[in-house]
């Protein structure tokens, strides 16, 4: 009887085991034809100078419009296409998407570089470099200068040598290549070394633990001095509060971005509020001190 029932448990577990691989792939057949349908929409993140109170550029995050669940977070669907032909199809079209902002930015006066997460497959894939290349070309007001690419630490773990000449090249298109998420990856300090980014994206786990806990301000304090000493810019993720601002900017951190300053926001309603953008007077004061 107990052997019986332990069969029964496993037909049990191997049924739930296909239904869950059953529905996964319905999921990616679902993304395929979101891809086709251009269910897509990008949503604009400002990055700004905590010293100037300027608007320096924004990231572009991806959400799916899904036509009965809403609006939905990358969370939600890229972990289910990482490293595929979607993944890839979804990137390409937020490059050509981006760029195609950038445009209607100028258009409107503003002068304002964009930033787009690209997946590891896609940047490894051998047409990675001649698609920016031609999304750049489908934009000719656009200047390279106005895309950013940002890579994930995560992503350099599978071929170095390849993430390393791909960046290069990017980078003497004109594009400008930042890490993401720098510090919660396995090997930070040999990417660091390794990967010729022109700026780190401290994560926003450090910024968001520095009020309460000494050893995130020391990491930060760390990462921002290692930085300079290698001649890249350093942007703080996750700056939710006036005071993580500050901290940074004392720290000699002066770029941000994070909910503190705006949440992402679709792309008009972004237009707007770079229009409107009143940075805390507590980092105006900060930034009349002579030390800087
Ligand atoms: P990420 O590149 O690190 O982007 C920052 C994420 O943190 C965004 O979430 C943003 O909304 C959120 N965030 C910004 N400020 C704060 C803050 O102050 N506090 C907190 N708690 N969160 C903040 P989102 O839009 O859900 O994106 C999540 C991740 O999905 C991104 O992390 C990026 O890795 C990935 N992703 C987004 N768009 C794309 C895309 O177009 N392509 C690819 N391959 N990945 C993307
Ligand atoms: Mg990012
Ligand atoms: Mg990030
Ligand atoms: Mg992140």
């Amino acid at each position: 009887l107990a052997k019986e029932n332990g069969r029964d448990r496993f037909e049990m577990f191997d049924i739930e085991k296909r239904k869950v691989e059953h529905s996964r792939r319905r999921q990616v057949q679902r993304i395929e034809y979101a891809v086709q349908d251009n269910e897509f929409v990008l949503y604009y993140q400002p990055k700004v100078n905590m010293r100037s109170g300027e608007v320096i550029g924004a990231e572009a995050l991806v959400r799916w419009q899904h036509p009965e669940e809403g609006l939905l977070a990358p969370a939600r669907f890229l972990p289910l296409v990482e490293g595929t032909a979607q993944a890839e199809a979804i990137d390409r079209w937020v490059i050509r998407e981006a760029l195609q902002q950038v445009a209607i930015f100028q258009q409107h006066g503003l002068d304002i570089p964009v930033s787009v997460n690209i997946d590891g497959g896609y940047l490894q894939s051998p047409n990675f470099v001649s698609d920016v290349q031609q999304a750049l070309a489908a934009q000719p007001g656009v200047a390279p200068a106005m895309l950013e690419l940002e890579i994930l630490e995560s992503t350099a773990l599978t071929d170095l040598d390849t993430v390393t000449r791909v960046i290069k090249e990017c980078q003497e298109l004109g594009v400008a290549v930042s890490l993401d998420d720098f510090g919660t990856g396995y090997a930070s300090l040999t990417y660091l070394k390794q990967l010729p980014s022109n700026t780190l994206k401290i994560d926003r786990s450090f910024i968001i633990d520095m009020p309460t806990d000494a050893e995130s301000r020391s990491l930060v304090e760390g990462v921002i001095n290692l930085a300079q000493a290698f001649g890249r810019k350093v942007i703080a993720e996750g700056v939710e509060t006036d005071d993580h601002g500050l901290m940074l900017l004392r720290m000699g951190c002066e770029y941000g971005q994070g909910y503190g300053i705006q949440p992402p926001l679709p792309a008009e309603q972004f237009m707007e509020w770079v229009q409107h953008y009143d940075w805390p007077d507590a980092w105006r004061r900060e930034a009349n001190n002579v030390y800087w």
